[in-house]
């Protein structure tokens, strides 16, 4: 069958979902009676031949024009190749102790959601809850709702299928904290009208090198990890406990990637309104890029007020996050199964040809 006689659920199935490159962003599901989530999986029960095709054009998966995307969110704003569009990077934790301990590391997300439903700039936010041995999608409008979500699950929530929810519960500015995936699918989403794709407000993205398949919760249960309170992946695998500390070998894990995130061009969230991370050398800190104007303003706000603290990015540091997103670049950019992406030429003999100009 030609694509112009398949409805958008069949082109979603068998272009993204049955192939195995579906990132569990949660994108297309809640405004379509069709596509459902079993845990964190998705699935298209039905082929819809009536509807407008939102499902397709809002999926990260689906093909996506990178520079388009960027254009629309940053204007003319200048472009670095490896970290994206960017008005700063920096060290950052949050203010409050209490919230750094509760943080996966410095807290900042955390504390940057908090600020921002204490002082109206969202007036809900989609995140995360539950902890490593099940990740839970949960919508927060309250500042103890959104410590509760502290913490990352390496695993696929489908978060974005809560946006719906949102919407019909009345919220008008609502945030969003997610995977690269899930803040390509939010600048999808807000070009919907259709969905009331405008009423997200706010993008926090998170640094992310790939998330786990279901499958991994049996591993941790099998191998009686789903006691510990804590998982970390600073190199090997980290799980921290009252009864002390475990490290296992990453390569214990390797199986369980999720094919779509070996296509993923993006470990920075590039698109979003701050994007944060690790710093790979201190875990009291995070790594935080500030994107857009809307994000300086937020996170100049927040460091006048106290909710977050900042400092310098040690250069060499700098150059070894270059590095390694560089290599990540240019990896997935040789890979058969990044057909989705649609780069600039000139971007791609950046990470192609060594020396490049972009
Ligand atoms: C699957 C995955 C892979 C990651 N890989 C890397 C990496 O390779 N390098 C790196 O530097 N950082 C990575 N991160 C980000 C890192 O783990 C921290 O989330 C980030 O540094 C923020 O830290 P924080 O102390 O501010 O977090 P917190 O203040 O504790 O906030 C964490 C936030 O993450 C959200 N969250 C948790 N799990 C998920 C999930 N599965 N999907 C969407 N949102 C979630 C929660 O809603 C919460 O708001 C990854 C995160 C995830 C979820």
């Amino acid at each position: 069958m030609n694509n112009s006689e398949q409805g958008y659920g069949a082109r979603l199935k068998e272009e993204v979902i049955d192939p195995g490159f579906c990132s569990v962003c949660g994108a297309c599901v809640g405004f379509c009676p069709y596509i459902k989530t079993f845990g964190e999986r998705v699935g298209v029960i039905h082929d819809c031949k009536v509807c407008e095709g939102v499902c397709y054009r809002v999926c990260p998966r689906s093909p996506t024009q990178y520079h388009v995307l960027r254009q629309e969110v940053f204007g003319a704003s200048e472009h670095d190749p490896v970290f994206g569009a960017y008005k700063a990077i920096c060290f950052a934790r949050a203010g409050s102790e209490h919230l750094r301990s509760r943080g996966q590391y410095g807290g900042v997300v955390t504390a940057l959601v908090t600020f921002a439903l204490k002082q109206g700039i969202i007036d809900g936010a989609l995140m995360t809850g539950g902890n490593f041995t099940k990740a839970i999608p949960t919508l927060v409008s309250s500042v103890s709702d959104a410590l509760q979500c502290a913490g990352s699950k390496y695993t696929s929530s489908p978060t974005l299928g809560l946006f719906q929810e949102a919407v019909k519960e009345g919220y008008q500015k609502i945030g969003v904290v997610g995977r690269p995936c899930q803040i390509t699918a939010c600048r999808k989403i807000q070009k919907a009208s259709e969905i009331s794709g405008g009423k997200i407000s706010l993008v926090i993205g998170l640094f992310c090198m790939g998330s786990l398949l279901p499958e991994f919760y049996s591993f941790l249960k099998e191998n009686h990890l789903d006691r510990y309170e804590r998982m970390d992946i600073p190199k090997d695998i980290l799980f921290q406990g009252a009864g002390g500390d475990v490290m296992i070998p990453f390569e214990d894990v390797r199986r369980f990637i999720r094919l779509s995130c070996l296509s993923c061009y993006d470990p920075l969230s590039e698109l979003a309104d701050v994007s944060v991370g690790s710093t790979e050398h201190d875990p009291g800190w995070n790594t935080l890029i500030v994107r857009t104007a809307k994000g300086m303003d937020m996170v100049e706000k927040a460091r006048f007020t106290g909710d977050i603290e900042t400092k310098a990015y040690p250069p060499d540091l700098l150059n070894v996050l270059r590095e390694a997103v560089f290599n990540r670049k240019k990896r997935v950019l040789e890979c058969p199964e990044s057909m989705y992406l649609d780069v600039p030429p000139r971007e791609k003999d950046y990470f192609l040809t060594a020396g490049g100009d972009a």
